[in-house]
Parts: structure tokens; C-alpha cells; sequence
């Protein structure tokens, strides 16, 4: 049997008649950069995760930049956030001048650790970016009262988190913005780059709308610096088509999830641990092991598809080595970078097939 880490094409079959129907109406209006696809994306983003305003961008990215901006942070800023995540997160920060702060994770959410932010706060500090890392929402209730008693912004990085929610709120609903990315290997993924910022204010949505095109406002007319920063039209009628199955595949994931922590129970390995007050959508079932490599060496040999996210952390890169970060300053994220491997998990598996990987796992470690 052979099983890869992801396979979109399994996905692009179920739908493929209702895209292609889709871009070609786009290719038809010739509207190709924002225009109503774009326009109704938003409208159901937003009614999706229960945002008064959704605006699309170019990536996961762009909407973290973005973001940043519209909030205004400047040169000497600094930005508190984890270790354990994407680039991204941390280079959008950079890219505007100010500093990532970085604060160790907490060893069973993998998320940044609240009881560690408030040592790392100084009359710099402007806000705090959690990323709601493989699915599950970072302790919003703690991080939100940290930053309201600091008068800090948050941000959160719901990348890899659309349709998560903590205490029934969606993600993207838990600070002052959230960031999703729809790069197509995300669980809303479109046909290229794409991101999308949601937010309840209405003073960092008129912000943000008017960033993403220079600046803009009216046309021609800039008050600010902005950028090309906009939704092209066939990601918008893609994302649409892919919007209305998006609570399916999350719900297959549940499934998924469920499957490989029973049969994994008792094996050697740390299965993800979602929080009680969390409905993860697993963008990735990311288990820990010390024997990570030669775990992962056996599955390759067996046919099974694995990866690290991610192998080194952020404060150790080498472009943030004038921030003076030594190895052993975080811990926790550092050894998870030699721990952890993600499986498959995406919704189109087969039962037999999660049983094999199951199964693989539990080979390793000589167990029926
Ligand atoms: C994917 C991702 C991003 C960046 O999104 P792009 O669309 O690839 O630019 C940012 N943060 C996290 C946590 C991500 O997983």
C-alpha cells in the first residue's frame, strides 16, 4: 500500500466538474483581480467564521503583513510569538522592522505558552501573534487578558486553522484579527497563492482594504503606503466551491484523528493533545517520538509519506542570529523540532489505510 503525506489530487477529483465551472465563469467576466468572486468569498469567509469583516489577499503571508500594518507597527517595535511555527510568522515582523519576541510552546498544545509571555513584555512590546499551530486554537482567554492588561494588539495566525474554534468561537474571531493562508496544501487550499484577513474592527478593516491595493482611498488617492497585496478572481471562485465542503473534510479529519489515537494509544508514541475547551481541524496529526528519524526511515521503506513541521525553530535560524538567541533558551520548542512527525490525515483516507499506518507505526516498535 502506498500512502503519501497528502494527496490533492483524490480531492480535485470529487470536485472537479463544479471548479472548472467556476474559473471558466471567471475567465468568462475577464475578472481577474478582486470582482465579485473574490467579493462573495469574502462575504461567506466572514458569515463562516462569524466575522463582521473579511478581506482577501495574496497570501498567508501578505495577510500577516498586512495586518501588522494596519495596526501600525513600526521600526523598534517589538512582536511576542513562538519559536515552533511557519516562517512566516516571524519574517513578517522582521520585514516591517520590528523585533519578534520569541516565547517557548507548551509541550502538549505545541502552542506558544501564556505563563511565559508576561517575563517578555517590555515598553516595546506592541502585540502578540499566537499561531493556532496544526489546527488547534492557541489559550486565547489567557493570551487576551495578557494582552488587554498590557494594551497590546493580537494577531492570530489561523493559517492552519479555518473552522477551529475554542469555546464555540471560530478562529480568526479571538483578537483584533486573524491571518489565514489558502496555500493548496491548507485545508481550504486554492490554485496558488491566496490568504485572507478577518476582524471584528471596523477601523483595521477599511485599513486593511485600502492596504492591499497601495493604499488607496479613494482610487488614485493614497494616504498610506500599502502594496500589491489582492485576491486574484479564480482563487475567489475556487475558494467558493471549496468553502462548501471545507466542514466535511474538517469533520473527516476529526474521524481520521480519532481512528489514529486509538490505535495508537498504547504505543510508544505522544498523540496530539487537543484541549477540552478545542474543536481542532487537524491540519496536521502530528505525533512525538526521540526515535523521530528512524520512525520516519521505517514508514519511507513501508511506503508511507511523513514530514517534519518543523525541523528547527525560529529563533535559531541563521537570519535572526543577530537577535542572540542560544541554543537552549527555549526548550520545549527545541526538542519538539527533533520529535515530532506528522502523518497523513487528510480527509480522502481510507480506513484500511490509516489502520496501515497505524499498524507501520506499531511494527516499529514490535508491537501487535
Ligand atoms: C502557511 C502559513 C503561513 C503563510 O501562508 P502563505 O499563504 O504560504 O503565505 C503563515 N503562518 C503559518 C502558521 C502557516 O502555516
Amino acid at each position: 500500500m502506498q500512502i503519501p503525506i497528502l494527496d490533492l489530487k483524490a480531492q480535485y477529483a470529487n470536485i472537479k466538474d463544479e471548479v472548472i465551472q467556476a474559473i471558466s465563469d471567471v475567465c468568462d467576466n475577464q475578472a481577474f483581480i478582486l470582482g465579485p468572486a473574490v467579493a462573495e468569498f469574502e462575504e461567506k469567509v466572514a458569515a463562516y467564521c462569524n466575522s463582521k469583516y473579511a478581506i482577501g489577499v495574496s497570501s498567508g503571508t501578505d495577510a500577516l503583513l498586512v495586518s501588522l500594518m494596519a495596526l501600525d507597527i513600526k521600526p523598534g517595535d517589538e512582536v511576542i510569538t513562538t519559536p515552533f511555527t511557519f516562517f512566516a510568522t516571524a519574517g513578517s515582523i522582521v520585514r516591517l522592522g520590528a523585533k519578534p519576541v520569541f516565547v517557548d510552546v507548551d509541550a502538549d498544545s505545541l502552542n506558544i505558552d501564556p505563563s511565559a509571555i508576561e517575563q517578555k513584555i517590555t515598553d516595546k512590546t506592541r502585540a502578540i501573534i499566537p499561531v493556532h499551530l496544526f489546527g488547534q486554537i492557541a489559550q486565547m482567554k489567557a493570551i487576551t487578558e495578557i494582552a488587554k492588561r498590557h494594551n497590546l494588539a493580537v494577531i492570530e495566525d489561523a493559517a492552519q486553522a479555518i473552522g477551529a474554534s475554542q469555546d464555540g468561537i471560530k478562529a480568526g474571531n479571538l483578537g483584533d484579527c486573524g491571518c489565514f493562508s489558502f496555500y493548496p496544501t491548507k485545508n481550504l487550499g486554492g490554485f496558488g497563492d491566496g490568504g485572507l484577513v478577518t476582524t471584528n474592527r471596523e477601523d483595521i478593516a477599511q485599513k486593511i482594504k485600502a492596504l492591499r491595493d497601495h493604499g488607496q482611498s479613494p482610487r488614485y488617492f493614497y494616504k498610506v503606503i500599502g502594496g500589491n497585496f489582492r485576491l486574484d478572481g479564480i482563487q475567489g471562485a475556487v475558494l467558493n466551491v471549496k468553502l462548501r465542503y471545507l466542514d466535511g473534510w474538517n469533520e473527516k479529519r476529526r474521524q481520521n484523528a480519532a481512528l489514529y489515537d486509538s490505535l495508537l494509544a498504547d504505543s510508544p508514541v505522544k498523540t496530539p493533545k487537543i484541549s477540552a475547551d478545542n474543536v481542532s481541524i487537524y491540519h496536521q496529526y502530528t505525533i512525538t517520538t526521540p526515535e523521530r528519524d528512524k520512525l520516519q526511515q521505517f514508514l519511507a521503506e513501508n511506503n508511507i509519506g511523513s514530514a517534519i513541521f518543523y525541523p528547527k525553530p525560529l529563533h535559531l535560524q541563521d537570519c535572526f542570529s543577530d537577535l542572540g538567541y542560544r541554543p537552549g533558551d527555549l526548550p520545549i520548542a527545541e526538542q519538539l523540532c527533533k520529535e515530532v512527525l506528522s502523518l497523513p490525515i487528510y480527509s480522502e483516507l481510507a480506513t484500511d489505510q490509516i489502520e496501515y499506518v497505524a499498524k507501520t507505526v506499531r511494527k516499529y516498535y514490535k508491537m501487535s
